[in-house]
């Protein structure tokens, strides 16, 4: 087994996953801004507090003793520096404690991965909706590459953003797909796809407008639902056809959302393929996703010694190795 750290953003968790990628145990604690958004000292303060804790429980959870640990695994990055190196020293600190490896883990790869092994599908395209990442991602000689991408702010953030600026608190993303059942009228708002890449401050500055010139809250909520997920929607389909791909994995917390299943599951059903959402607390951010992907990388030989152990706040997906997925021949 291999006990996996997640802490690169608001959710710190643990999971422990077998060899056969069993989920053990999966303890998270998200932390929550009391107002505005996300400080990243203040949100690395919750997870050095609560990380001890979340370990305890999910070796009690699992009834797993420190010798059925083959490896610690954490999140490198990308991600929120304070936050990262929170999870990176409680991992640092079990591999010396229990002599065991160290296993740095990209966590965008971690979110593809997981899909992939519980999907059953080789090899899907991922498209990565989450607070601070929004990303088109298939693999392709050697690394998972980035085909397209967020211009500006992740998805999510902008969901929250707009949120707060509305009045409410974080996470926005939930509370406006709430409210959104409500809406039935479609305003305009800018569709920015430039090739496979999107934007979305523009869309936030139209609809702070749009609740200025008095719309009603829940077809604002609509309209910015729809529109953003047709950008998502349209840089998918445009990647599949482009790389000859049929099938899709979601991951990251605003794929948990109905509206932008439902979309991207319509486009991908008419080309003929399969699309599979992760269970929600499998598509957030999760120590179960690194614990797995730890999994994989050990068994390729990537570990990392300690003092080579440092965290990576801007960690490309396409500049980390996945040598499992290069096959013989
Ligand atoms: P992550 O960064 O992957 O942990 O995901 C957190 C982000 O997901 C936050 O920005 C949330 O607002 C967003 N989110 C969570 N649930 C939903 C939902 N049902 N619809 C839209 N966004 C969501
Ligand atoms: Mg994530």
């Amino acid at each position: 087994m291999i006990l996996g750290i997640e802490s690169t953003a608001h959710t710190a968790s643990v999971g422990i996953v077998s060899e056969h990628a069993e989920i053990v145990a999966l303890v998270s604690d998200m932390y929550r801004p009391p107002s505005g958004g996300i400080h990243p000292r203040e949100a690395a303060n919750h997870h050095v507090e609560v990380l001890p804790g979340l370990v305890a429980s999910a070796m009690e959870a699992g009834g797993v003793h420190p010798h059925d640990i083959e490896g610690v695994a954490f999140a490198q990055g990308p991600g929120l520096g304070p936050c990262l190196r929170a999870g990176a020293t409680v991992a640092r600190t079990l591999a010396l404690v229990w002599d065991r490896p160290l296993v740095p883990v990209n966590h965008c790869v971690a979110h593809i991965e997981i899909a992939r092994q519980l999907s059953g599908i080789d090899d899907p395209l991922l498209l990565y909706a989450s607070g601070g990442n929004t990303q088109v991602i298939v693999y392709g000689a050697g690394r998972y590459r980035v085909l397209g991408e967020t211009l500006d702010v992740g998805i999510g953030n902008f969901l929250d953003k707009l949120w707060i600026s509305l009045g409410g608190t974080f996470p926005g993303g939930p509370q406006l797909e709430a409210l959104a059942r409500d809406g039935s009228v479609l305003h305009p708002l800018p569709y920015l796809v430039h090739g496979m890449d999107v934007a979305f401050s523009g869309m936030y500055t139209a609809a702070l407008a749009l609740d200025k010139a008095g719309v009603a809250r829940a077809d604002l909520a609509y309209s910015v639902e729809v529109t953003a997920y047709a950008m998502l929607t349209e840089i998918t389909e445009r990647a599949l056809a482009h790389r000859r791909r049929s099938d899709v994995v979601l991951g990251g917390g605003v794929a948990c959302n109905g509206r932008l299943r439902n979309m991207v599951r319509t486009m991908v059903e008419e080309r003929g393929g399969t699309l599979f959402a992760p269970p929600n607390r499998l598509c957030v951010d999760n120590g179960a996703m690194i614990a797995w992907t730890g999994q994989l990388n050990l068994r390729s030989g990537r570990t990392a010694p300690i003092e080579e152990s440092g965290v990576a706040p801007r960690q490309r997906t396409d500049l980390v190795p996945v040598p499992w997925r290069e096959r013989p021949g």
